[in-house]
């Protein structure tokens, strides 16, 4: 399919099944753009939030691939591209965590961590991103987390990964400034998804007494901020990680 300019913009977002990835994949159908909602094992719930997209007037389509290998993760990003002719926006946010304290960590545990965070995030933008070049536009936003600034025990893996991800980030935001695409990354804190919710109900409350704002972050918070770094008006911010997460590590 050949697109036209006008036509709308189209997001492909990883890991949209659930979670942070579905309410941005709404959030960002609600402004008007068409998405590509990505997952890898729940296809019940993925169909849900195409259906709910489409239910509330927006365009969305149903993308089942596993970001952390090669071939499903260019066929992600191609059935995105086929289908609209276009694609506009990548969000990274596709993720796994695998906690254990170091000594405890196996080989699997480092490597399935490292592949869906961090290689997935490559594999994507560097199929994504001959697209962008050629439309001389496109927005990436990468899904990190605070605990890629801070470090966390137990989880030396996915702050590892989550730092990767920053790096990724700033080096190829300067590789492709000149070409009119951005590329960001947010850091989250606690944020109530299946994530958090998976924690024991002390840890939990340990958690909640070292948040300035004495809450858990909400997905929505995390989607507003992907719509702000999507839209015209941030077109000169690149390379920037911007963190949210009730002033946990300000
Ligand atoms: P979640 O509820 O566990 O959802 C994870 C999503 O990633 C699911 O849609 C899952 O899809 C997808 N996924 C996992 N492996 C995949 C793979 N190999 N290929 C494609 N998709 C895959 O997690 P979440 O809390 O929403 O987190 C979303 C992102 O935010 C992650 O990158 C996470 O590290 C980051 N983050 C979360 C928090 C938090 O507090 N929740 C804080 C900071 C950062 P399937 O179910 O279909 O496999």
């Amino acid at each position: 399919m050949t697109a036209a300019d006008s036509d709308p913009q189209v997001a492909l977002v990883t890991g949209a099944s659930r979670g942070i990835g579905a309410v941005i994949a709404c959030r960002l159908a609600q402004a008007g753009i068409r998405v590509g909602v990505n997952f890898h094992s729940s296809e019940k719930a993925a169909r849900q939030v195409v259906n709910d997209i489409i239910a509330t007037g927006g365009e969305a389509l149903l993308i089942e691939g596993d970001v952390s290998l090669e071939e499903p993760a260019a066929a992600v990003v191609k059935q995105a591209f086929d289908r609209w002719g276009r694609i506009d926006i990548l969000v990274n946010n596709a993720g796994i965590h695998r906690d254990r304290l170091l000594v405890r960590m196996g080989s699997d545990d480092w490597d399935q961590v490292m592949d869906v965070n961090l290689k997935g995030a490559f594999l994507c933008t560097k199929y994504v991103m001959p697209h962008l070049i050629r439309q001389r536009a496109g927005r990436i936003v990468n899904i990190s987390s605070v605990v890629g600034l801070s470090g966390n025990p137990g989880q030396a893996n996915y702050a590892a990964a989550k730092a990767g991800l920053i790096g990724f980030t700033k080096s190829v935001a300067r590789e492709v400034a000149s070409r009119n695409i951005t590329v960001n990354a947010l850091a989250p804190g606690y944020i109530t998804t299946g994530m958090v919710e998976d924690l024991p109900e002390e840890t939990q409350k340990q958690i909640l007494s070292r948040i300035p704002m004495g809450r858990f972050g909400a997905a929505e918070d995390v989607a507003q901020a992907v719509q702000f770094l999507c839209s015209e008006g941030a077109g000169y911010i690149t390379g920037q990680v911007l963190t949210i997460d009730g002033g946990l590590i300000a």
